[in-house]
């Protein structure tokens, strides 16, 4: 452990008989931009309150750089927090925003000044410290946010939604200049999110949240393509979900008796499976191809056509296939006809290796 690492050691949290955070057990290196993902509810906020000191664990230990935090206020932590709200003070400049925690730490005008516009080049709004912060735009906002929460050194900056309050195209905008800054300061940024989108986009690594449990952790990319319940699979993207139940399993290609025919998929998690075990077959919808309906092989679906949505790069096509709903993202390539119309049929097929095979109620075996 380096002394920057925060370790979260079988961290459980109660209110009353209520379990916030159910046994949380992870490393987070130091310099990572690590992201707890979840619906509303499942316990992200209370953890990172946790992080910071403002909670403290019913049971198990927080350490940041092998010391055990308990006891240690958030004051004595090396953590600052960035809230959904951003309170600036309206009426200061934006360098007396950025300098206010050091005036309280009695830091003189002249080095207070000096420290903003060093946080104002980090940012990319040099020039702007004499400005009122009405004057700048959301994003900036929540840049001189991030310089303010960064003027006290933390080696943790802990961001709790930053980017909720901010419109669609900022928040994506946003996106990218946050993980630039990151790379920059090279700090640790634990960040929380119910965007699947963000904490893809920015992190490292994911946590992936449900009802205080952490359910998977790992890069984007695993959480995505290789989801470990069911849960993680809904949750993180789009993708079709199809009940069925084991007919055997060769290696880590299960098979599935399905309303829509056998299919097959990996076994996820590298499960086992049993005979007669209830399942779900998830399916990104930039899996499923068209098919010649004429052709044969397996994990070939036929489906009747209902709509279909053009999004420019992407063509969406909505199927149904016995009561179940099929999306199919296609890439426009320029060459696709948009002669389908309604109740026509439609043949998609997919690769085994790119469909997921999780129980229905999939506890979570070990979040690795
Ligand atoms: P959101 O995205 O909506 O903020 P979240 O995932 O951050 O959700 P938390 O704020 O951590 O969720 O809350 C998790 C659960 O713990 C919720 O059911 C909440 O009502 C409960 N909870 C949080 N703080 C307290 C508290 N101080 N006392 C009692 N229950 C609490």
């Amino acid at each position: 452990m380096t002394t920057r690492d925060i370790l979260l050691d079988h961290v459980s949290i109660r209110f009353g008989a209520y379990t916030a955070v159910d046994n949380a057990y992870l490393t987070i290196k130091g310099g990572e931009f690590f992201s707890f993902l979840g619906p509303s509810g499942c316990g992200k906020t209370t953890l990172l309150r946790c992080i910071s000191g403002f909670v403290d664990p019913s049971e198990g230990r927080v350490l940041i750089g092998g010391k055990d935090m308990g006891g240690v206020g958030p004051n004595k932590r090396p953590t600052a927090l960035i809230f959904q709200n951003l309170a600036l003070f309206p009426l200061m400049s934006v360098a007396e925003n950025i300098a206010f925690p050091l005036e309280v730490r009695g830091v003189g005008r002249k080095e207070r000044r000096k420290r903003a516009d060093e946080l104002l080049e980090l940012i990319a709004l040099p020039g702007t410290g004499d400005k009122k912060v009405h004057e700048l735009s959301g994003g900036q906002r929540q840049r001189v946010a991030i310089a303010r929460a960064l003027a006290v050194e933390p080696d943790i900056l802990l961001l709790d939604e930053p980017l909720s309050a901010l419109d669609l195209k900022l928040r994506q905008h946003m996106r990218s200049e946050l993980r630039a800054i990151q790379q920059r300061v090279g700090l640790t940024f634990i960040y929380i999110t119910h965007d699947q989108g963000e904490a893809l986009t920015m992190s490292d690594r994911v946590a992936v949240m449900n009802r205080g449990v952490i359910e998977q952790i790992g890069d984007p990319e695993s959480v995505y393509e290789r989801p470990k319940t069911a849960f993680v699979a809904a949750f993180v993207g789009e993708t079709n979900q199809i009940p069925g139940i084991i007919a055997g399993q060769d290696g880590q290609i299960a098979v599935l008796d399905t309303p829509l025919g056998r299919l097959s998929g990996r076994a996820g998690g590298g499960r086992s499976y049993k005979q007669g075990d209830r399942c779900l077959l998830f399916i990104r919808p930039e899996r499923l191809r068209l098919a010649d309906p004429a052709g044969d092989g397996v994990n070939r679906i036929a489906a009747r056509h209902v709509t279909e949505e053009f999004e420019g790069s992407i063509r969406h096509l909505f199927l149904k296939a016995e009561g179940h709903e099929l999306r199919v993202s296609l890439v426009n390539d320029g060459s696709m006809a948009t002669s389908r119309r309604a109740d026509d049929t439609v043949t998609v097929t997919f690769d085994a290796g790119f469909a997921m095979v999780l129980p229905e109620d999939g506890a979570p075996d070990g979040a690795a």
